[in-house]
């Protein structure tokens, strides 16, 4: 099991420890031992091998993509999406407000700016209406492509990231980024295994990128992959993936390459992960709505909502505790739970709010604003006993009776 400091603080607070439940943590229960012990019997450790190899089919056929790439991380992925894809030094991407840091600070390797997106309040993903606006005023077509009319700099490619498990609106994405001419990477590794329209979600845009981090659905510990199905861009991210060699034996190199492969060891853990894929989803999906129906009808909490042509992983089961209703955000919730050793979390402070990206052009985020100040996320591992979120659901309720009460006395 996966421990993380916070875990270890919640136990320490807990006497009884056997009794805390963690937010996310990976589930290993199939052929990860025997595929590793493979891996050391036969002397495949490093970044080749054939785990490598079954890894990458076995992603790329899962989401439909032509090709994939495995990377050590989904950070490094992302990196590798934003070169192949041509953004340059000096160039925007549009991106989530809402998210994990991670492909913002990708932008930022490569030179380039983000740009932010608010969230669309029902589903929490990339408002398209602010991604249209921003297109259509802000931005003016020139010589070399499009230019935001106020940074002056090139507006090169969107990415989407689809947070908690459930997908942004990719047609209207789609639509946007050919009519004004940009590339669409997505970010899908919260919502592998989700669908949008009956396709995967991580086969919607031009190519897409997936991390493999402990408290993600599958996990190979650390990992990443690049999908897509163009194969230029699949063989440049293999390329730059692996130090950019040009000549394997004389070691000649004509480019700056990374050192971005994934080994065998982990990918190994991968295969046997993605084996129960499909069953990971089912239950994610089993657990929300077990939530939904215990949760139902509580007074100043809103549940998740699924959009009608999207099928969510519910990566993490991710409730409002209402402003209005209660005069206070998601901590006090979020501090009650802990105290009964229950792991929660709030979202991700809003990029444009980070002191590292707060500089960046960006929508109106008052969405996203709200959203991070009302949200937490509930345990959703994929071994999640109905008994534990049965407590969950009773704590809940415990915590809004209280406050309720507190309110009014
Ligand atoms: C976890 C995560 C990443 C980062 O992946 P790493 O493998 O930790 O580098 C990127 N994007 C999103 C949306 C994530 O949730």
């Amino acid at each position: 099991m996966q421990e993380t400091n916070r875990m270890n603080k919640i136990r320490h607070q807990n006497p009884n420890a056997e009794t805390v439940i963690p937010l996310c943590v990976p589930h290993l229960a199939g052929k990860e031992w025997d595929y590793i012990k493979e891996c050391l019997d036969t002397n495949w450790v490093s970044s080749v091998g054939p785990f490598v190899d079954r890894f990458e089919a076995c992603l790329a056929h899962y989401t439909g993509n032509r090709f994939a790439v495995a990377t050590m991380n989904g950070t490094a992925a992302l990196h590798i999406a934003l070169l192949v894809v041509g953004v340059e030094p000096g160039d925007e991407v549009l991106v989530s407000d809402l998210t994990f840091i991670a492909p913002v600070n990708a932008i930022r390797y490569v030179g380039a700016w983000p740009v932010l997106v608010d969230a669309e309040p029902a589903y929490f993903q990339m408002d398209p209406d602010k991604l249209k606006n921003f297109l259509s005023r802000d931005c003016r077509r020139g010589k070399h492509g499009l230019r935001n009319r106020h940074t002056g700099r090139l507006v090169k490619a969107i990415l989407p990231v689809h947070i908690l498990g459930h997908s942004c609106d990719m047609n209207s994405i789609m639509e946007l980024a050919e009519k004004y001419g940009i590339v669409v990477i997505e970010d899908a590794t919260e919502s592998l295994g989700g669908r949008y329209h009956e396709k995967k979600v991580g086969h919607l845009g031009h190519c897409a990128c997936l991390s493999f981090n402990g408290n993600k659905i599958i996990t190979t510990g650390g990992g990443g992959m690049f999908v897509s199905d163009d194969e230029k861009l699949s063989a440049k991210a293999r390329y730059l993936t692996t130090q950019a060699k040009d000549d394997p034996l004389e070691f000649i190199h004509n480019e700056i390459g990374y050192n971005y492969r994934l080994t065998n060891v982990l990918a190994a853990l991968g295969c046997a992960q993605m084996e129960h894929l499909d069953e990971y989803v089912d239950l994610k999906r089993r657990h929300a709505l077990a939530y939904a129906a215990g949760l139902a009808g509580l007074s100043g909490i809103t549940l998740p909502l699924e959009a009608p042509a999207v099928q969510s992983t519910f990566w993490l089961y991710t409730i409002r505790v209402n402003r209005e209703h209660y005069g206070c955000d998601s901590r006090p919730l979020l501090k009650y739970l802990e105290s009964k050793g229950i792991q929660s979390r709030p979202l991700w402070q809003p990029m444009h709010q980070s002191l590292v990206h707060r500089e960046s052009w960006s929508t109106d985020c008052s969405v996203a604003e709200q959203l991070n100040y009302e949200s937490l996320s509930i345990p959703s591992s994929v071994g999640l006993s109905e008994e534990q979120s049965n407590r969950v659901i009773a704590e809940i309720e415990l915590f809004t009776g209280n406050t309720q009460h507190s309110k009014h006395d």
